[in-house]
């Protein structure tokens, strides 16, 4: 059996950071991202401008960030997604797992078989279920939770992003860019977004904020046309608009399906340790995976700083 050192599961900023300091131990890499969600590289790929990384003091793009770290890290990478990660105990592993736990990572075409793993899969963007949303109505028809991906398709037309956090400013930005005219739709009177970027969004000309609303539906025909907003403040406030794209910036879900036997939080994120250590002995996350507070490039990459010096003294650690 080829046991590696470490598998780490992720291509952000935490994954790409860990890799760095992991050289020695020639960690593999499972990029992750290609059954649904962002793609690999996560969700900093669909980022715009990057202002606030150290040593970028221009801004750099999300996707060029994100490949300058790969570069940086050169590890040896698996294009797949993980399907499942779990301990195990079998008799090829009988001597290995006597001594420590030995992991068993399988992806879409093979398994991996390491002493360690990172978990550093990050998060998903949420999506919103009401009538006319869904996979089979206009789900990428019209709605997407992407605008830097799919945004392209909206030139001189009507766009509405959902959402008051710095992922809905940074949606409407961008596609004020690009279209005509865009909603802003937000449940609440006041935004949680930084003060600076709800500045920006305001001062934008094409874009026309509608304070305390819900979706109630969104219709068409072939493709997305309107959608139907409720009031939070009166139920019997309702009005519709016209749209061609409905963009979704409400926030995240981490992505830990494939985990068997870590402790997860309410939310579902993964509980770590300060050394980024999980419930199970060998095991270990960073990034977005196990933090719902934070969550930025730099504080990824911080801590997966922390869980690749956490895996080196554990694989270090005398039996
Ligand atoms: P977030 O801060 O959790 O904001 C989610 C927004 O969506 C909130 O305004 C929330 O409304 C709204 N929302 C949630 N569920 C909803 C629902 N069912 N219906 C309607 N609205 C709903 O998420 P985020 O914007 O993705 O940001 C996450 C973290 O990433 C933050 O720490 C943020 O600072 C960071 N981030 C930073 C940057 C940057 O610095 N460039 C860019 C993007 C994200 P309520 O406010 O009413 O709860």
């Amino acid at each position: 059996m080829d046991v590696k050192d470490v598998v780490i599961v992720g291509s952000g900023p935490a994954a790409y950071s860990c890799a760095i300091y992991l050289k020695k131990h020639r960690p593999v890499l499972v990029e992750g991202g290609y059954i649904g969600n962002n793609g690999p590289g996560g969700q900093l790929t669909t980022t715009t401008l990057v202002d606030n990384y150290p040593g970028f003091p221009d801004g750099i793009s999300g996707p060029d960030l994100v490949d300058l770290m790969a570069k940086h890290a050169a590890a040896t990478t698996v294009s797949e997604t993980v399907q499942s990660l779990r301990r195990i105990s079998t008799e090829d592993s009988a001597e290995e797992s006597a001594r420590r736990p030995l992991f068993e990572v399988r992806t879409e075409e093979g398994t991996l078989y390491a002493r360690a793993v990172v978990i550093a899969s990050g998060s998903a963007a949420k999506r919103l279920y009401v009538p006319g949303t869904g996979d089979d109505e206009f789900w990428m028809r019209g709605i997407s939770a992407c605008a830097v991906c799919d945004g392209w398709a909206y030139r001189d037309k009507v766009c509405c992003v959902i959402g008051g956090g710095d992922s809905a400013m940074e949606e409407t930005k961008y596609l004020a860019g690009i279209a005509r005219l865009v909603y802003l739709v937000h449940r609440r009177d006041t935004f949680r977004a930084r003060a600076d970027m709800l500045e920006k969004v305001e001062r934008l000309a094409n874009v026309k904020i509608i304070r305390s609303h819900v979706l109630v539906r969104a219709k068409g025909r072939d493709r997305l046309e309107s959608l139907l907003l409720k009031s939070t403040k009166n139920e019997a406030d309702e009005m519709v608009v016209e749209v061609d794209g409905l963009f979704f910036g409400i926030g995240h879900t981490p992505n830990t399906s494939f985990l068997e036997g870590v402790e997860l939080d309410n939310d579902g994120y993964v509980v770590t340790n300060a050394a980024m250590e999980t419930s199970l002995d060998g095991v270990f996350a960073c990034g977005d995976v196990q933090d719902k507070k934070y969550r930025q490039a730099n504080t990824a990459a911080g801590t997966g700083c922390i869980a690749a010096l956490s895996v080196a003294a554990y694989l270090n650690k005398p039996e």
